[in-house]
């Protein structure tokens, strides 16, 4: 989830209270600052960002020198009533379980995760997921705030303004969503599902979403999103994906940037390959992993049945030519 919030204060919690006498543990490095309920959890989340923002930045962005340019401070809310008046701070948006957000006043990033909210996951498992999502935010806002003082007036002193530009929806939460560690096969089964029954076109619709408060059915967006993005992706080269991003920085559509990168004569022509293709890609991908699934599925039940008739015939044990039989069998059990 992001939201670049341009506006106000930061209230806290309950009446009288701050988020220090929940989150009471806090780690300090460089400009990152994490507070958690235990050093622990602060410790351990402080070497994943480190870890992961590299990972994300070079794989997800492939921007090995971008730079932070604002602070940022993470909280991990073990309680999802407290993280719950966090969302207060981004009221637009219905952050399930975590968001990241960037307040004018405070001039800095703001991760908020609520790990204990993803009831099928655990807590590890949550963070993982979770906060490379958000760095990939925080990394997209540095790319546009980049180009910003790229593009000023040479004489003019480059000043930081708060960006408020970002990539389109769809984009955002896509690359957001690939630079998570989670297991995107639900993602993909859906989208399959929801692709064989519907027709028309998806790419279009998809990109007309420019507010979280647009979607009906946030599952079904974040699905769509990741395919989409990775469907792009697979279609470029490193190089060519790195322009195409440059060129939505710019202000061009997602169709124009795509049909400019990949030498389309018309941004039509354009449109109508990304709705015809990624429909086809989605569907592929739907495909692969139900066969994948089922070939898993049908390996269990063979392994069950060998199992079962392992015990029904027992090899006898007095006979030593069996132990190897017997190490394989146990070995492919
Ligand atoms: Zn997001």
């Amino acid at each position: 989830m992001c939201l670049v919030l341009a506006a106000s204060a930061t209230a806290y919690a309950a009446p009288g209270m701050t988020y220090r006498d929940h989150l009471v543990y806090s780690h300090t490095s460089g400009n990152i600052t994490v507070h958690a309920t235990s050093p622990i959890e602060a410790e351990d989340a402080m070497r994943l960002f480190h870890s992961e923002f590299d990972r994300v930045r070079s794989e997800i962005l492939h921007e090995d020198e971008l730079k932070l340019t604002l602070p940022i401070k993470v909280f991990i809310w073990d309680d999802e009533i407290l993280y719950h008046t966090k969302v207060e701070v981004a009221p637009d948006h219905g952050g399930a379980c975590s968001f990241q957000v960037k307040t004018r006043k405070t001039k800095h990033h703001e991760i908020h995760l609520c790990p204990s909210a993803l009831a099928d996951q655990s807590y590890d498992e949550a963070v993982l997921n979770m906060l490379p999502h958000e760095i990939c935010h925080i990394l997209q806002y540095e790319q546009f705030q980049r180009d910003k003082l790229v593009a000023a007036k040479p004489k003019s002193k480059p000043r930081a303004k708060p960006v408020t530009a970002t990539y389109p929806l769809a984009v955002a939460e896509g690359l957001a969503v690939l630079a998570e560690q989670s297991d995107q096969a639900m993602r993909i089964r859906l989208l399959g599902k929801t692709l064989r029954q519907t027709k028309g076109e998806l790419a279009t619709n998809l990109l007309q979403v420019t507010h979280y408060h647009q979607v009906s059915d946030m599952t079904q967006f974040y699905a769509e999103a990741y395919s989409f993005s990775e469907f792009l992706r697979s279609r470029m080269s490193e190089m060519q994906f790195t322009s195409f991003l440059e060129l939505l920085r710019s202000g061009k559509t997602v169709p124009a940037a795509f049909g400019t990168t990949l030498g389309y004569k018309t941004t039509r022509a354009a449109s109508k390959a990304l709705n015809y293709h990624w429909r086809q890609h989605a569907l592929l991908q739907a495909k692969l992993l139900a066969e994948l699934e089922k070939r898993k599925a049908s390996d269990a039940a063979k392994t069950d049945k060998d199992k079962k008739n392992e015990k029904a015939t027992p090899l006898p044990p007095t006979q030593p030519q069996n132990a190897p039989l017997r190490r394989a069998l146990a070995k492919s059990a």
